[in-house]
């Protein structure tokens, strides 16, 4: 097993790898900014190298900081959390290349699945299902691209190949303005992304977001743990996830999920990895494949109980799968919702000290957060500070449970979303199951 691992993310994720790490008899190492010395896991890691000043620029997205920090601590191997390095096929590279395991795909892997476009070539290669499109990239022939859109039909969806976070996206409703749509993506693209290469989809106006959740290892064995419901979102980001997503057959997840291995053996994926898809009348359209554990990973693993994230380090370390598809089986309903440092109406972070802190308890409930009575959350990093879970035998059960979980919270000091969260948990939209991806912007009035 690898011996030593070096952590290089913050909050609530790190506090996950570690718990993860301790299991597994691996020792820690922290890597931290300047305003994270006070960071739980930097207290509970075995050791901890300050890697840089506040800003992430300067500190989490510093390679040459990491790899020192690797370097000076004997660590064997780098987890990169999400967010940050952990989609970035160059910082995967030069990991490996000074000679430590990177946990997460291998670069090229990453690479392929970082440029939409190419990412959707391999998948429809493989049999996956993806959105009519251009099939390729726009080129500069205007009259083609004016074809395209009408075979697609309007309204259409202009997109950068390299984009993320929800930028680098704009919707075409007639062809007036297709052409300065495409101009625009293409100028912001370059600027923002480094890259000016852009595609079109089909634009679909009431989809779901629903996910399947992979793990792949090093000896050709790839299993899927099923799907996950990420449709509450705001500004293309994520609020609440849930696992199952509501309505999805067995035989539908058994088709998905097997499309999902069978593309993670035919580009020799490994380790965790999540398949996006817009799911619209019954069907499935795959958007963009995540090369990383993901904030929503506790739910699927409440349904099914494997630890993600040690599942991870096993295959990075070049252990066999353990689990066999028909070891799968999933089992009751589970809830999260994000806590974010944020007022829960007009969405503006606050940042500041946490003068109390009472976490909520109880069957089936499960709370990843690194806050605590004292905790000053810093004003440089994203607002979430933690994650609430709840599992139940049922949806009704988990929101049950979720809904008193709210309440039991006590954050004092600073402003949470937690009580939108309550909001919906109360909704009845949002209890009857399966609302699309712009419901929650239109309970709120933004849609
Ligand atoms: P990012 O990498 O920025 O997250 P995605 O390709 O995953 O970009 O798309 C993010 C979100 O944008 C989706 O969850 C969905 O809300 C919207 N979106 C993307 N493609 C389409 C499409 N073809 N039709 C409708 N909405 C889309």
């Amino acid at each position: 097993m690898i011996e030593k691992i070096l952590i290089a993310n913050r909050g609530e994720i790190a506090l996950r790898i570690l718990r993860a790490c301790r299991e597994l008899g691996i020792k820690t190492v922290a890597a931290h900014s300047e305003a994270d010395r006070e960071l739980k896991h930097v207290l509970l890691a075995d050791e901890s190298v300050c890697i840089g000043p506040p800003p992430s620029a300067d500190s989490y997205l510093q390679v040459p900081a990491i790899i020192s920090a690797a370097e000076v601590t004997d660590s064997v191997a780098i987890h990169p959390g999400y967010g940050f390095l952990s989609e970035n096929a160059d910082f995967a590279e030069r990991v490996e290349r000074s000679g430590f395991i990177f946990i997460g795909p291998r670069p090229d892997t990453i690479r392929l699945m970082g440029d939409k476009v190419s990412a959707i070539e391999s998948m429809k290669r493989a049999g996956v299902p993806c959105v009519p499109g251009s099939d390729g990239p726009l080129d500069d022939n205007k009259r083609r691209t004016i074809e395209l859109a009408r075979e697609i039909g309007y309204p259409v969806i202009v997109k950068a190949a390299g984009g993320g976070g929800g930028r680098g996206m704009r919707t075409v409703h007639a062809e007036a303005s297709l052409l300065n749509a495409v101009a625009l993506t293409r100028a912001e693209a370059g600027a923002a992304f480094g890259n000016d290469t852009v595609y079109m989809e089909k634009f679909l106006e009431n989809p779901r977001h629903v996910e399947f959740q992979v793990l792949s290892d090093q000896h050709g064995n790839a299993i899927h743990l099923g799907e996950r419901d990420c449709s509450m979102q705001r500004r293309h980001q994520k609020v609440v996830e849930e696992a199952p997503a509501p309505g999805i057959t067995e035989a539908q997840r058994e088709r998905l999920g097997a499309l999902c291995t069978q593309a993670c053996r035919e580009i020799g994926y490994r380790g965790a990895g999540t398949f996006e898809f817009l799911y619209q009348d019954g069907e499935f359209y795959f958007i963009e494949m995540n090369t990383r554990v993901q904030v929503e990973h506790p739910v699927t693993e409440m349904i099914t109980g494997v630890d993600i994230v040690r599942e991870q380090i096993r295959i990075a370390a070049g252990e066999p799968l353990r689990q066999r598809q028909e070891d799968i089986q999933v089992r009751g309903h589970a809830i999260e919702c994000r806590i974010n440092a944020e007022d829960a109406r007009t969405f503006m972070p606050s940042p500041g000290a946490i003068d109390q802190f009472h976490a909520p308890g109880g069957p089936g409930i499960r709370v990843d957060s690194h806050i605590y009575s004292g905790y000053r959350v810093p004003p440089y990093y994203d607002s979430m500070i933690g994650k609430i879970i709840a599992h139940g035998e049922d949806r009704a059960a988990a929101i049950a449970r979720m809904a008193n979980a709210l309440h039991e919270t006590v954050i004092e000091g600073i402003k949470t979303n937690i009580p939108l969260q309550m909001d919906i948990m109360a909704d009845s939209g949002f209890q009857a199951g399966g609302a699309n991806i712009h419901y929650l912007e239109k309970k709120l009035g933004l849609g």
